[in-house]
């Protein structure tokens, strides 16, 4: 084998991440022998095992002076029902029982309580979390808490489980793709451990997480993370001509796109122009995604919710909170229509699955109107979802065409009802227009996901009222709503100059780190030290119109079952159940 390409754990155990599908496909198609490897899902199953979590049980219970006798009692229930609660989320139907999910997804975050609790303080582990206390104040912190057992779980487990299989199959470069911090510690690990065991495997890291912290990557040691390549934001030709440079020592390396190489320093540079390369949608092979090398009953959906992204990068691209920017620089792409339909039909007859989450950051609504054009003509029976903007061009009819060609639930970030707000933002969405795009969707069968961010720099405790008042007003058209407290991103408008935006810097205390610090000077705004309270007090406020709010699965984006659970109420409107 040329090329393995690897999703460390701990990601999502409801799908794989698209980028390795779509990545291996593409190289595939350039005439490499590639393979994808979620081994994120399969550590979710061995840590989230009856065996491990028994190990787990035993262990605490041999240190009763320092654990408390409830985390005992959960253990010992989490180890009876981890199975159940397992089988429950992959069982169709569970998507519209509610009390179903809840207690499957309770029992999975309680296996992670007892994790983390045998720990004894060291790190957090959980199903969608790992993070060692302190351990990214700086590269020697992070070195040391990579190479200790007490603190890294990941040491062992990948040390048995996928250098073993690495062993096997002898690939001849192995790729890490890295999409959430989630990732980065057992990334670093795996990395470590391959270099160390197979110092001939050439190797390579990338995906989006990484992307968003490309700031810090030439102040990286080789020795924290030893790869021999980092190649960010879109990868598909820095990872042919990486490929090409390092198995056959074919091109130049000043030619590889994207592309940070191990430099005659201790840490890594950029390799030939800072300009960046964007994939061409157009030139991707058909299909875009492979099924081959994921076993999709690992994952803990009903139906496996393909994640084909028929769009790259976002055609606003311009909100002063947002990253968008840097990671895909912003240039808007879409597949042709005739390649994304053979796409879907190829993805259909692969899979069985019919359910499709398009994981795009936009897509224009007469784009997206031709799309669902053709999957009506084609007589495709799909059911989809996506993330766009309230952008006023969701006419009434266009919307009734997306639901007739299957659309399900689409995500909007409404992120403020305050227009004040919103043109701080300088985002172009509307109070107005966004209310009656969310009653045309509810209108029409399609389920909504608003999302919203509290504690703009700028934002008063009256323009938050407003936003409040709306959401209560609107509180019958919009289905899912998750609210984040404002965070500043590298890449983003307002990290580029924040003194516009009346920002002033801290010193970063932290490294690889997506958040920046800073203190808000803005005379009206509130102080960000307040804000975990403030969003605090909205949710609690708010939980009287949106019972589901912090529920797991109602999360918009990267949503553990929003989608299947929009499906299934799609389904239940279609064919009511009579009899009660
Ligand atoms: S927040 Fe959304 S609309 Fe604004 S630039 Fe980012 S992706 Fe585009």
């Amino acid at each position: 084998m040329d090329f393995l390409l690897i999703s460390p754990p701990v990601a999502n155990f409801g799908q794989a991440t698209a980028g390795l599908s779509v990545l291996t496909s593409y190289l595939c198609s350039r005439g490499w022998e590639a393979s994808q490897w979620d081994l994120a899902i399969d550590a979710f199953h061995h840590f989230h095992s009856p065996e491990t979590l028994e190990a787990t049980r035993a262990l605490l219970s041999s240190q009763p002076d320092k654990v408390d006798a409830r985390v005992l009692e959960v253990a010992e229930r989490v180890v009876r029902d981890i199975d159940e609660a397992k089988d429950a989320l992959r069982t169709p139907g569970v998507e519209t029982d509610q009390a179903r999910m809840k207690w499957a997804f309770e029992t999975i975050n309680d296996a992670g309580i007892v994790l983390t609790a045998a720990s004894f303080g060291q790190y957090e582990h959980d199903f969608r979390h790992f993070g060692v206390d302190e351990a990214f104040r700086n590269f020697k912190t992070l070195d040391e808490a990579l190479d200790d057992p007490a603190r890294n779980p990941y040491l062992a487990y990948l040390e048995e489980y996928a250098l073993e299989r690495i062993e096997r199959e002898q690939p001849a470069a192995v790729g890490i793709s890295m999409t959430y911090f989630s990732q980065v510690m057992p990334g670093f690990t795996l990395a470590r451990l391959i270099k160390r065991r197979f110092p001939e495997i050439r190797l390579v890291a990338g995906g989006s997480y990484l992307t968003a912290v490309e700031h810090d990557l030439e102040r990286v040691p080789h020795k924290v993370f030893p790869v021999d390549a980092v190649i960010l934001h879109d990868g598909e030709a820095g990872l042919d001509q990486w490929l090409k440079h390092a198995l056959r020592g074919e091109g130049q390396p000043d030619a590889i796109a994207n592309c940070y190489l191990r430099g005659p320093t201790e840490t890594f540079t950029r390799s030939g122009e800072r300009s960046l390369h964007h994939t061409d949608l157009d030139d991707l092979p058909v299909p875009m995604w492979t099924l081959d090398g994921l076993q999709l009953d690992k994952y803990l959906v009903p139906q496996y919710p393909i994640p084909l992204p028929l769009s790259r990068g976002c055609y606003w691209g311009r909100c002063a909170f947002c990253n968008i920017s840097c990671q895909t620089v912003a240039t808007y792409r879409t597949r042709p229509i005739e390649k994304a339909i053979a796409d879907i039909k190829i993805a259909l007859e692969q899979t069985g699955s019919n359910w499709f989450d398009f994981p795009v950051d936009s897509f224009r609504p007469k784009e997206l109107r031709e799309l669902a054009d053709a999957i009506v003509a084609e007589g495709l029976e799909i059911e989809w979802g996506a993330e766009v903007l309230l952008d006023p061009g969701f006419k009434d009819d266009l919307i009734v065409a997306l639901a007739r060609s299957g659309c399900r639930t689409l995500r909007f970030g409404l992120e403020s009802a305050s227009v004040e707000t919103l043109k701080a933002m300088n985002k172009p969405t509307r109070p107005k227009h966004a209310a009656r795009i969310l009653r045309a969707c509810k209108a029409n069968g399609i389920q909504t996901a608003v999302m919203l961010i509290a504690g703009f720099p700028t934002e008063t405790q009256r323009q938050l009222t407003e936003t409040f008042d709306y959401l209560v007003e609107n509180c019958d058209v919009i289905d899912y709503l998750t609210i984040h407290q404002y965070s500043l991103v590298p890449g983003s408008p307002m990290a580029q100059d924040p003194a516009k935006f009346g920002l002033y810097l801290l010193d970063q205390d932290a490294v690889l780190w997506t958040s920046m610090p800073f203190v808000n000077t803005n005379p009206v705004g509130m102080k960000s030290e307040d804000l975990p309270d403030v969003v605090k007090a909205m949710k609690e406020g708010l939980r009287e119109h949106y019972p589901e709010l912090g529920e797991l699965w109602t999360v918009a984006i990267g949503g553990w079952m929003t989608f299947p659970a929009a499906c299934g109420v799609r389904r239940r409107l279609v064919h009511p159940v009579s009899g009660g």
